[in-house]
C-alpha cells in the first residue's frame, strides 16, 4: 500500500463519487473525505421534493460502503486552511491532515442579498440538510409561505407546500420564473402549472423587506404589497465555495477554474461538482453547471483522473425536477440565440421542447415524457439535422426515428451542432 494520502474536502456527490473512483482506478494510498456538516453524505435533491424532513434525508451510501472501499471519513469538520507549502489541510479545531493531492468538491452556499430584515426567524434558504429540516418544521406549523426567487428550489419547494394545501406566493425579480434556463415558452408552461394549483406567481418585482417582530410576519415588496407570511425560503442563487482555493492562490472566475481532467493551476489542487468552472466539452463554453448528473460524473472523472487514470468527463449536462408528482427532464443547455420549439400538443402537465442550433438539436426539455426525452437526446448525439416543423408536430415518432439512426462514433467537441458528425437520417423527417 503506498503511502500517498489524496484528501477530499467537500462529502456531497461529487466528492464521494471522486473517493470510490480512486479506488476503482486503483490507488492504494489513504483517502480522507472531509465535511463540514455532520450527517453521512446525503443526495441535495431530495430536500425540496420530499414530503417530510425524515424522507427529505437520504445517505449516497450506507456508512459501511466507505470503509469497505479504505474511505476515512472526517464530518462536522470545516477545513480552514490550506498550506500548499508544507502540504497540510488544516481542519477547524487545530488538526491537521498530510496531503498530497487535494480534490475541492466544497460546492456552492445559497446566495444571501441582504435585505433588510432577513435575520428574522423562520427566513431561510435551502441547500443543507439543517436547512430542509427548518423549513420542514416551519410547513408543519402552516402557512403562509413566500418564496423568493422562482429557479427550480424555490419551485419545488412551493409545489411541496401547496401539495400539503399551503397558501403559496411566489416572488420573481424578472418576467417569468425560470426564464433563464427555459427560456419563455416552457417557463410559462412551468408558471401555468404552479397557478393552475392556486400558487400566486407574483413577476417583476422583487422584495424590499421583511417585517416582524422577531419571526417575520410580512413580506413587503417593491411596489409597497405587504405579503402576509409564516415561512419564507429565499432562493436567490448561488456563489461558489472558491475560498479555500483562493486563498491558496489558484486561479477563480466564478468558480475554481480546472481543466478537462479537474486540475487548477495550483500543483496540489483539484476542483469538480459545482464549485468548479470548466469548458465543458459538449457546450465548448468555460463555466460552472449545478446538476447532480454532472456533479457525479465529474467528480468520478477527477476522482480517476487523480488515481492516475487521465479521464475526462464529456456526457451531455443532464438535470431533472419534480413538481407535482411530474418529473421535468432536460438534456443539454440552451443559449440565447437558439430556436426553441414546443411541441404543438403542449400543455402545463405534459410537454416537450427543443432548441435548436444551426439546424441541429441542441437541447431537449420534457415533463413526464422520459421516453421520447431519450430518444431526442439520441438524435442530438448524432448531430443529424433536424426540421422543427417535424419536432413542432405531436405525430413524429422521436422513438422511431433514434432506432433507425447510426450510433454516433465519438461525441465532437465544442457541443452537438455544428461539429456534428453530417450523417443520413435528414431525409427520415417530415419537413
Ligand atoms: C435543494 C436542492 C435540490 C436539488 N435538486 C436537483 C435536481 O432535482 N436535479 C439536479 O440535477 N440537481 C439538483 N440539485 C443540484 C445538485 O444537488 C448539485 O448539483 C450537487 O449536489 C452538487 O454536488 P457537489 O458535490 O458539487 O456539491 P455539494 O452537494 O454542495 O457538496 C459540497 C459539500 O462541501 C462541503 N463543504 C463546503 N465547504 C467546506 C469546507 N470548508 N470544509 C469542509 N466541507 C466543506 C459542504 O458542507 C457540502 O457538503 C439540487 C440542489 C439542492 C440544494
Amino acid at each position: 500500500m503506498s503511502q500517498t494520502h489524496h484528501v477530499v474536502i467537500g462529502g456531497g456527490i461529487a466528492g464521494v463519487s471522486a473517493a470510490v473512483a480512486m479506488r476503482q482506478a486503483g490507488f492504494d494510498g489513504t483517502v480522507t473525505v472531509v465535511d463540514a456538516e455532520p450527517p453521512l453524505p446525503y443526495e441535495r435533491p431530495p430536500l425540496s421534493k420530499a414530503e417530510n424532513a425524515e424522507a427529505a434525508l437520504r445517505p449516497i451510501f450506507p456508512e459501511d460502503h466507505y470503509a469497505r472501499h479504505g474511505i476515512e471519513l472526517i464530518l462536522g469538520t470545516p477545513v480552514r486552511r490550506l498550506d500548499g507549502v508544507r502540504r497540510r489541510v488544516e481542519l477547524t479545531g487545530g488538526w491537521e491532515l498530510p496531503a498530497d493531492r487535494v480534490l475541492l468538491t466544497t460546492g456552492v452556499s445559497a446566495r444571501r442579498l441582504g435585505t433588510p430584515g432577513e435575520e428574522l426567524a423562520n427566513i431561510h434558504t435551502l441547500r443543507t440538510a439543517a436547512d430542509a429540516r427548518h423549513i420542514f418544521a416551519g410547513l408543519d406549523r402552516g402557512g403562509p409561505l413566500v418564496v423568493v426567487g422562482g429557479g427550480f428550489i424555490g419551485l419545488e419547494a412551493a409545489a411541496v407546500a401547496r401539495t400539503a394545501g399551503i397558501e403559496v406566493t411566489v416572488v420573481e425579480a424578472g418576467e417569468l420564473p425560470l426564464l433563464g434556463p427555459l427560456g419563455p415558452a416552457v417557463a410559462e408552461l412551468v408558471t401555468r402549472a404552479h397557478r393552475e394549483r392556486g400558487v400566486r406567481v407574483l413577476t417583476g418585482r422583487t422584495v424590499a423587506e421583511y417585517a416582524g417582530p422577531g419571526a417575520v410576519r410580512e413580506v413587503v415588496l417593491s411596489d409597497g404589497e405587504r405579503l402576509p407570511a409564516a415561512l419564507v425560503i429565499v432562493g436567490v442563487g448561488v456563489v461558489p465555495n472558491d475560498r479555500l482555493a483562493l486563498a491558496a492562490g489558484a486561479t477563480c472566475h466564478g468558480g475554481i477554474a480546472v481543466d478537462e481532467f479537474g486540475r487548477t493551476d495550483h500543483p496540489l489542487l483539484w476542483a469538480a461538482g459545482d464549485v468548479a468552472s470548466r469548458v465543458h466539452p459538449r457546450t465548448g463554453v468555460r463555466e460552472r453547471i449545478e446538476h447532480w448528473d454532472v456533479a457525479m460524473r465529474h467528480g468520478a472523472a477527477v476522482g480517476a483522473s487523480m488515481a492516475g487514470r487521465p479521464t475526462a468527463d464529456d456526457t451531455l449536462p443532464f438535470f431533472w425536477s419534480d413538481q407535482y408528482g411530474k418529473t421535468l427532464q432536460m438534456f443539454g443547455r440552451g443559449r440565447p440565440g437558439d430556436r426553441v420549439v414546443l411541441r404543438r400538443d403542449a400543455t402545463p402537465d405534459r410537454f416537450l421542447a427543443f432548441w435548436l442550433r444551426e439546424g441541429r438539436l441542441a437541447a431537449v426539455a420534457g415533463l413526464d415524457e422520459a421516453r421520447t426525452v431519450r430518444a431526442a437526446r439520441t438524435i442530438l448525439d448524432t448531430g443529424v439535422p433536424v426540421a422543427p416543423e417535424a419536432l413542432a408536430d405531436p405525430s413524429t415518432d422521436l422513438r422511431a426515428l433514434a432506432r433507425r439512426l447510426p450510433r454516433p462514433a465519438t461525441v465532437p467537441a465544442g457541443g452537438t451542432a455544428a461539429a456534428g458528425p453530417r450523417t443520413t437520417g435528414v431525409a427520415d423527417w417530415p419537413a
